[in-house]
This record gives structure tokens, sequence and C-alpha cells, in this order.
């Protein structure tokens, strides 16, 4: 059997800095491990642009179909915001999602105990918070048709149509059932079924997937509405969420922020399980280029390190090594440890990129240590 192949898009900005910390992580599980991975690397956004005139080759695409994992770094940066549309950096993250047909975001919503202070929330009701949220990503408002704005009489009319089919429905909600079979069994599926056709149907299939393949897992429903505002009351209820494209983008962004900073955020988009029976899949922070810090050491890696542990659990089956990371995680953020981006009003020093990324590896081999 060949190793599992890992593209790298480390992309612009701060994407090589954090990217760098995670080559290292991949490296200690060659060695430590035993999950050697076939590593490659390419360029994506305004880097592909910069070389090749274009912010996605053909080429890089073609090896991200292959790729048993793609690992994004970001994308972006002042430099190319006077491209045209099609040139801009965005839009090779976006012909990636859109051609590897990702139509599950994955979006954790982790809060380590040792950051509870840093959420706009009190720390008993985020502290210890871990649950998930699965957006729907390749249909719902932002793509149905017809869309535009219109003359209609003597005004005009902004229209977009929320258009879902059956089997969109049902193939997000087997990754959701899925997920939730891997973590407390629990899933909670979010529409508008109250005031919305969509959400009627959205509920019904949800409904028949689990009634025909999913029995063993707790189903409930909730419109989204309330769903916003019991993620703010009391987010420990939830384990995983599913929802449709619009409500995603906005449930995701509230549930993140409940855990403070962006540097902290991972992510996964998956699509179809390939011939191998691995998901196509793309990994990246949920942070951007952030150009404001970018070549100066002081990007937290955590987003893009944590994107590789989901990875581990989501495209290689092994949940203990991701398990590992992430604990490896909380044992240098509860050491005290802190880039910039996470220290408040207490004034600490921080610690560079590669000093966490070295932190972190620190931590893995102290669990190795300990396990001998
Ligand atoms: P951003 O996420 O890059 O930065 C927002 C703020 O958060 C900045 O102050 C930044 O310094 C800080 N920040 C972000 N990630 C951090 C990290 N890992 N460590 C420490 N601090 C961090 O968002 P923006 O400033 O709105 O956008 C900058 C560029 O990134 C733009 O070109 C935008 O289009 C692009 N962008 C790309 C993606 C992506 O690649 N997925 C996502 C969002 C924005």
């Amino acid at each position: 059997m060949p190793n599992p192949s890992i593209l790298i898009l480390p992309g612009d900005g701060i994407g090589p800095e954090v990217m760098t910390e995670v080559r290292k992580i991949i490296d200690w599980y060659g060695v430590n491990r035993g999950l050697a991975f076939d590593v490659s690397e390419d360029l994506v956004g305004g880097a592909a642009y910069d070389v090749h005139g274009t912010p996605l080759t053909d080429e890089t695409m073609a090896k991200a179909q292959e790729a048993d994992a793609v690992l994004l770094g970001a994308v972006g940066g002042p430099k190319y915001d006077t491209l045209d549309f099609n040139e801009k950096p965005e839009r090779g993250l976006l012909r990636l999602r859109k051609e590897m047909d990702l139509y599950a975001n994955l979006r954790p919503a982790q809060c380590f105990d040792a950051l509870a202070d840093f959420s706009s929330l009190k720390p008993e009701i985020v502290g210890g918070l871990d649950i998930m949220i699965v957006r729907e990503l390749t249909s719902g408002v932002y793509f149905g048709e017809p869309r535009g704005v219109f003359e209609e009489g003597n005004e005009r009319v902004g229209v977009n149509t929320q258009r879902y089919t059956e089997s969109e429905i049902a193939r997000v909600a087997r990754s959701a059932f899925e997920l939730a079979r891997k973590r407390d069994n629990k899933l909670c599926s979010m529409e508008k079924a109250n005031v919305m056709e969509s959400g009627v149907l959205w509920r019904d299939v949800v409904t028949e997937v689990h009634a025909a393949e999913y029995p063993d897992v707790e189903l409930s429903h909730m419109y989204a509405d309330a769903g916003a505002m019991q993620l703010t009351r009391w987010p420990k209820q939830f384990d995983v969420i599913v929802t449709d494209n619009l409500f995603g983008d906005l449930l995701s962004d509230l549930a993140a922020m409940l855990t403070g900073s962006l540097g902290m955020l991972p992510s996964a988009s998956l699509g179809a399980p390939m011939a191998n029976g691995r998901p196509k899949a793309l990994y990246e922070p949920v942070h951007g280029s952030a150009p404001d810090i970018a070549g100066q050491g002081k990007a937290n890696p955590i987003a893009c390190i944590l994107s590789f542990a989901m990875a581990l659990r989501y495209s290689f089956d092994a949940g203990e090594d991701a398990d590992r990371l992430e604990a490896a995680v909380e044992k240098v953020l509860a050491d005290g440890l802190r880039t910039a981006d996470l220290i408040g009003e207490e004034g600490r020093a921080p610690v560079s990129t590669s000093e966490m990324g070295d932190a972190i590896i620190a931590a893995l081999d102290a669990s190795v240590n300990a396990a001998a």
C-alpha cells in the first residue's frame, strides 16, 4: 500500500508561516507514530498568480483531486486587491471547493479551558465546549436560480432562491450522522420549517435518513433562530449541528466566536468518498492571510495545526493521533504559552509562531515518553 498523500498549499501572507509548523508536526508523526505521508507542496492564491498568472493552475487542481487530503494555509493580500475578479487569490480557493464538490463544511467550536476567559461569554458557559457545526456548502440560497436584480414595474427587485434537492440534503445529513457516531452520537438539525418549504423538505429528508440508516443516533430538530439563541445561552447542550448553507454561514461564525481568537479555529470541507473510501477533503484554518502581521513571526499556528488534527481524524482514520495532537495543544495553553493574539489585559510576553510549534512538538514528545 502506498503512503497516504497530502498536498500542501501554503498560499499567501501568514499561510506559509503557519504551514511550516504543520510540516514539523507531520514529520513528527512519521518518525514517532509510524504515520508516513507522501507530502507534496504547490502554489495557490497570490503566490500562484505571481508565478503563473492564475490563482490555481489546472495541474495543481488535478493534484488536489488526486490527493488523499489537501491542507491549505490562507490566500489573499492587499497586493492583489486590484486584480480582475477571476484572477483574485480567493478564486483559487473557490475553484478547489467547487471542483472537488466539497458539500460538507465542518467547523468545530472547541474552547480550551485555558482560554475560557478569552470568550465574550462567561467561562462556565464556554469552558470545555466541544461542538461541531456541519454546514451544507455547495447549494442553497447562495447558488439557487433565479438570482439577480431585476426591473419590476417602476422599481428594482433583488432575488435569490433557496433551493435544495432531496439528494443534496441527504448527503450532508449522512456526513453529519457519521460524525455524530464518532463523537457523542447526538445530532441537531436546524432549518426554518415553520416559514420555508425548503425547511419542511430539509426536516423530512433528515428524518427519513435517520430512520433508515442512523436510528442509533439521537436526532433533534430546531428552528435556526432558536438555535442561535440556544448557542449563546447554553452551547454545551449540542454535539453535532447540521444546517444549510445560509444558516450554517451565520451559526458557524457565531459558534466559533464563542471560543475566542481566529487563530484557534480549524475547518474541514468534505465531499463524496473516493475509490479508496476516503472522502475528498480540504483542511484549512478559518482565518485569512493576516497581511497586518505577515512575515513577523507573530501568527498563531494553532488553527492550522488543529486543521491537520481534523485530517488525521476524518481522512486518515487516526482518531487517537488527532486526540494526541489536540491534547498537546491544550497542554501548551495550560502551561501559559500564548501567541500575541491570545494575550488580553494580562500583559504576558508572547511566543513566536515557531516557538509555539516547537512547544507543541515538545508536548507530543512528552506524550510518547509518558506512555513508554
Ligand atoms: P484575517 O483572518 O486575515 O485577519 C483578521 C485579523 O485577525 C487580523 O488582525 C489578523 O492579524 C488576525 N489573525 C488572523 N489569523 C491570525 C493568526 N493565525 N494569528 C494571529 N492573528 C491572526 O482577515 P482579513 O484581514 O479580513 O483578510 C486578510 C486577507 O485574507 C484578505 O485578502 C482576505 O480576502 C483574505 N482571507 C482569506 C481567507 C482564506 O484564505 N480562507 C479567509 C478570510 C480572508
